[in-house]
């Protein structure tokens, strides 16, 4: 952009000066020389020390990823392309060029990769998108070229028959043409790629399969996904409970775990989970384990570790008496409404400081569900509310730390907008001003407010109790808050 606009300065001033009747010919030719070497430079040392592309022999099995049965299972048939090619060029099909894997982040689309080149026996080439990017015209392509001429030369120093390209972050790279702002170089970027994807071919040389990652596969520019591109698409999802239970025990395997530790009640916990999440948890659980010098992971080892990557570390941040009343009486309001719309529910209710939280309570998720009912909702939305109602009923009145409730409470409401759950019926949320949506939102919230006040009071003395309690303990496990809950009722 900077360059632009001093490139429009410098031409507007040797138009000026030639208007005024200078001789700036000589002046002009040497600056264009300097510019058009400056550039050649500049755009070498770019070449030479930006291109971050790793070259790996890759370790990785298909058994070494957990979970994402589905995902392997098309994958290993799309890679059977690339493994009995032979076969394939007999029967006159066409060679798969390009393989688009597409999920959240950190679900194993790079682990995959990896795997699909050992099953292939292919050579395994790695680079990010974003190292494409350069505000240097030219690199970009010059950089796509250099992969592929590179790719080559790799199959033969290792005397293999094919080799798998891998591009992650897909999307900077291949975002629709002409929605960047720097667009140009972009795009020069993205043709240089489909120009030696379409060149690919299998009777000449060796096989290249380019394997691309993206977390946002709508971004990606239509012409990428065009047949005899990549033209196999498979998704790779988080993680389901049996998919979490396999990746924790692939990542538990090189650790002493005691007796105690129970891999499907974690995996129970741990809804929503990334595969990089979990080994996260394992790795955690072992430095717990060691900063307690403990020979063997203990689960209470691997419930810190949870709580460590679902919130964050625990701060020694120090509140007021009186602030931390105030916290054990919201978290204790979360934790009594929790109980009470959803009994067993609640895994952990604490008011130790962790990552933003001032206090938490944990929930057990409802197994792994995919579809909500309008009374789930609405019950969780209860819960969200129930901190901010339970100060104001025992202290008087609400303080800022209900802002993340609200928050919360507001995104389950527009889930029931979206799913035609609210008075409007269904609708086209979209279309909706701000005028047809206040009220509506408003009078959602106010009815669930209203039903979580006659819990909160009818069960207050329990709950000044409770908080009492959690003053003194700082940290409850769901169970011990059910006995106390029960004993009390
Ligand atoms: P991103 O989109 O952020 O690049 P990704 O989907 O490529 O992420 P990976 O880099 O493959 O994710 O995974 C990161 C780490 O998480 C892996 O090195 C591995 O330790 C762990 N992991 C992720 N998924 C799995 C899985 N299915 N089985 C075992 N480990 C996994």
């Amino acid at each position: 952009m900077k360059r632009d606009i001093l490139i429009g300065l410098g031409v507007g001033i040797f138009a000026f000066l030639l208007v005024m009747g200078y001789n700036v010919l000589p002046i002009a030719m040497l600056c264009l020389a300097a510019y058009f070497l400056w550039t050649f430079v500049i755009s070498r040392q770019v070449l030479k020390t930006g291109n971050g592309e790793t070259i790996t022999s890759t370790t990785v099995n298909f058994e070494d990823i957990g979970g994402q049965a589905i995902a392997k299972k098309e994958l290993q048939e799309a890679l059977d392309f690339l493994r009995y090619s032979d076969r394939m060029k007999a029967l006159g099909i066409r060679p798969l060029k390009g393989i688009l894997l597409s999920g959240p982040t950190g679900t194993g689309k790079t682990l995959l990769a990896k795997a699909a080149a050992k099953y292939t026996d292919s050579s395994f080439l790695s680079v990010s998108g974003s190292e494409f990017v350069e505000m240097y015209a030219g690199v970009g392509a010059e950089r796509v070229r250099s992969l592929f001429r590179r790719a080559r030369e790799m199959v033969k120093r290792e005397k293999k028959s094919s080799a798998i390209i891998f591009i992650d972050e897909m999307d900077i790279l291949g975002a629709k043409r002409g929605s960047n702002v720097s667009h140009h170089e972009y795009d020069q970027t993205l043709n240089q790629l489909l120009i030696e994807m379409d060149g690919l071919k299998t009777d000449q040389g060796p096989n290249i399969l380019v394997m691309a990652a993206t977390n946002r596969p709508e971004a990606l520019d239509p012409a990428i996904l065009r047949p005899g591109r990549f033209d196999r698409q498979v998704k790779v999802d988080l993680p389901d409970k049996e998919g979490r239970v396999a990746i924790l025990e692939i990542h538990t395997k090189n650790k002493p775990l005691a007796f105690d530790v129970d891999l499907e009640a974690i995996a129970h916990e741990t809804f929503g989970f990334s595969g990089a999440h979990l080994e996260s948890v394992t790795n955690e659980a072992a430095i717990f384990a060691l900063r307690d010098q403990a020979k063997e992971i203990t689960a209470r080892h691997f419930h810190e570790a949870v709580e460590k990557v679902m919130l964050g570390e625990k701060l020694d941040r120090k509140p007021t008496a009186e602030e931390l009343r105030r916290i054990a009486i919201h978290e204790s309001g979360h934790a009594m409404l929790a109980e009470s719309v959803r009994p067993n529910s609640v895994s952990q209710v604490s008011i130790r400081s962790r990552g933003n939280a001032l206090g938490y309570v944990r929930h057990y998720p409802k197994d792994d569900l995919y579809l909500y009912t309008q009374a789930m909702l609405e019950e969780q939305i209860m819960v969200a509310l129930a901190g901010a109602l339970a100060e104001e009923e025992c202290l008087g009145n609400r303080s800022t730390g209900a802002a993340g409730d609200y928050e919360q409470a507001l995104n389950l409401v527009e889930k029931m907008l979206q799913a035609g759950m609210s008075p409007l019926g269904v609708t086209d949320v979209s279309l909706l001003s701000a005028e047809q949506r206040q009220p509506v939102t408003k009078d959602i919230l106010a009815e669930l407010e209203n039903r979580t006040k006659q819990i909160i009071l009818q069960k207050k003395d329990i709950l000044i109790q409770l908080s009492d309690i959690l003053q003194e303990e700082e940290s409850l496990s769901g169970d011990t808050l059910r006995t106390y809950l029960q004993n009390v009722a």
